[in-house]
């Protein structure tokens, strides 16, 4: 059988680079009838970042929160194509990918190109090192699923070791330490769900380490949670105070080794002094960098080459200086926070544009046709003259698409504690508000987002399932 693609040679081919938020919202609304879809993406599933935290802890189980791209496709009108693989050149002048197959499981062929007439690029972004020596080695990150199970296995792996016979107690203290880089939200709940982990679980089941289990946050500028209003960040400060979290604010980690961190300290005196920081588990959340694919697109643009922070897109999402490429999420700067609300709504964005384009196609062509006409059928020239102006009219009111605009519905975190903040967009104003009641909103919130009903079922059983059960410390 021939289990080949077979693209409709009428139709263009869009490629779509990435199954983040910002692709998949994109596919979501996509009539994929109009285009022979391509998605590219090394990475099988969507994944809702948002509890991503919670994986960490086993609060929630990792496969409640992924969705498989075959499963969102399938849902489609008409069939599109998935390759796993990772796209590893975009030639703009060729309109061509290269696509590389880096999982475990090779074929004869695991490098080819894909041929686009339309590309989005939607691959987010990488972790940010900023070149902090041994970052890489000995951190754990927290962005893929991988990342969450790690750090999963790496905290009961620290508190086992700590219980190991003839421990000594400056190694417990060592081992049970659990630094957190970066204040911003990905740290901050991670922070919290880890405090409740130990004192909903691990506490009870292994009741020797007790008094060493410590979390530190540390954090290079003056506050956590730079995003969220000033009310909501004390809140969160004097929050972590009474869970025994520490937060070290001012305070740059310049140095990572395998047994602690040496970290530059702003004392309130301006004076700067030079920490050294022992920890059992480490995990760096400073934030995102670009992708080397995206950089590599970059320098072929001279148009991007002022920009730093990702592609440079024009209000329709456009990549600046580029034909027919248009980028989203994460690795796109259209002057927004790099937030899965912000992919999202530019995926759904490029859909409707999208189906906006095909349409006037069709319209366009239509509007041709019946000019043709006219000049063989004179006799019919009335009424083929009122379907042009009409087809003329339907093609001016669908070709005026607005820009994107952003519209946005605020800010949620959880902080540990069954607490949670949130900066919630309210009529022309802000509602600020912080507690278990924003947990309970919190919770609602995120459950409603869940991308299918068998996601949310999922995370309503784990949440319930931990309650009842408590957490599973065993270590896979
Ligand atoms: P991603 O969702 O990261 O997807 C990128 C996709 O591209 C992936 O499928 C990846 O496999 C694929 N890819 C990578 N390289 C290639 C390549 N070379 N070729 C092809 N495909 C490639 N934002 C919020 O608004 N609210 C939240 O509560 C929130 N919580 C978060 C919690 C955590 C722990 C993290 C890490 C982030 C959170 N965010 C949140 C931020 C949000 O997840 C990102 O802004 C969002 O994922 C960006 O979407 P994206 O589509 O650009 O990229
Ligand atoms: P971030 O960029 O928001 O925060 C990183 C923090 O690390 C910054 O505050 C920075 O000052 C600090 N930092 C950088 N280098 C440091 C160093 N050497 N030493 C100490 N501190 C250092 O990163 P994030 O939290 O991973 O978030 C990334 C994006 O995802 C953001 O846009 C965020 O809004 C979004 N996100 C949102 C949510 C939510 O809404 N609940 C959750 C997670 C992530």
């Amino acid at each position: 059988p021939d289990i080949q693609f077979q693209p409709d040679p009428s139709k263009k081919n869009l490629v779509v680079l990435g199954t983040g938020w910002g692709s998949v919202a994109l596919l979501k609304k996509l009539d994929t009838e109009n285009y022979n879809v391509i998605v590219v993406s090394p990475r099988n599933y969507f994944l809702f970042t948002p509890l991503l935290p919670s994986c960490t802890t086993g609060n929630i189980e990792h496969r409640s929160i992924m969705e498989p791209v075959r499963q969102i496709l399938r849902s489609k009108k008409a069939s599109a194509m998935y390759y796993e693989a990772e796209c590893t050149h975009i030639d703009a002048e060729r309109k061509v990918i290269k696509i590389s197959d880096n999982s475990d499981i090779k074929g004869d062929v695991n490098m080819t190109e894909v041929p686009y007439d339309m590309l989005v690029v939607g691959v987010g972004a990488e972790n940010a090192t900023f070149g902090i020596p041994g970052v890489r080695e000995n951190s754990c990150f927290l962005k893929e699923i991988k990342d969450a199970q790690a750090i999963r296995t790496k905290i009961m792996d620290c508190v086992e070791t700590a219980g190991f016979k003839n421990q000594k107690p400056e190694e417990v203290s060592r081992l049970m330490h659990m630094v957190v880089v970066g204040g911003g939200p990905t740290g901050v709940e991670f922070a919290g769900e880890l405090r409740d982990f130990f004192d909903e679980d691990i506490k009870k089941l292994v009741p020797q380490i007790a008094d060493s289990f410590k979390v530190t946050l540390v954090e290079a500028l003056p506050n956590v949670l730079p995003m969220f209003s000033k009310q909501l960040i004390d809140y969160t400060e004097s929050t972590f105070k009474e869970e025994h979290i520490e937060i070290m604010t001012k305070t740059m980690v310049k140095n990572v080794t395998d047994k602690y961190i040496e970290a530059e300290i702003t004392r309130p005196d301006g004076k700067k002094e030079l920490t050294r920081i022992p920890y059992g588990l480490l995990v760096w959340a400073t934030g995102n960098a670009l992708r080397p694919l995206v950089k590599d697109l970059m320098s072929q643009i001279p148009a991007q080459k002022d920009s730093r922070r990702g592609l440079a897109v024009n209000e329709y999402l456009v990549v600046q200086g580029a034909r027919d490429i248009w980028a989203v999420g994460d690795c796109a700067v259209a002057g927004y926070a790099p937030t899965a609300q912000v992919a999202s709504q530019e995926g759904a964005f490029l859909a409707r544009l999208f189906n906006n384009m095909a349409k006037t196609e069709a319209l366009e062509a239509k509007v041709h046709e019946l000019s043709s006409t006219l000049n063989v059928q004179p006799g019919n020239s009335a009424q083929i003259v009122q379907e042009i102006e009409s087809t003329e009219r339907q093609l001016r009111r669908i070709k005026d698409i607005k820009p994107f605009h952003y519209s946005h519905q605020g800010s949620l975190a959880y902080i540990g504690s069954e607490k949670a903040v949130a900066d919630v967009a309210w009529l022309n104003g802000n509602i600020a508000s912080g507690g278990k009641l924003t947990y309970l909103f919190w919770r609602s919130a995120y459950l409603s987002m869940c991308f299918s009903t068998r996601n949310r079922v999922l995370v309503a059983l784990d949440w319930i399932k931990a309650k009842v059960y408590g957490r599973d410390v065993s270590r896979e």
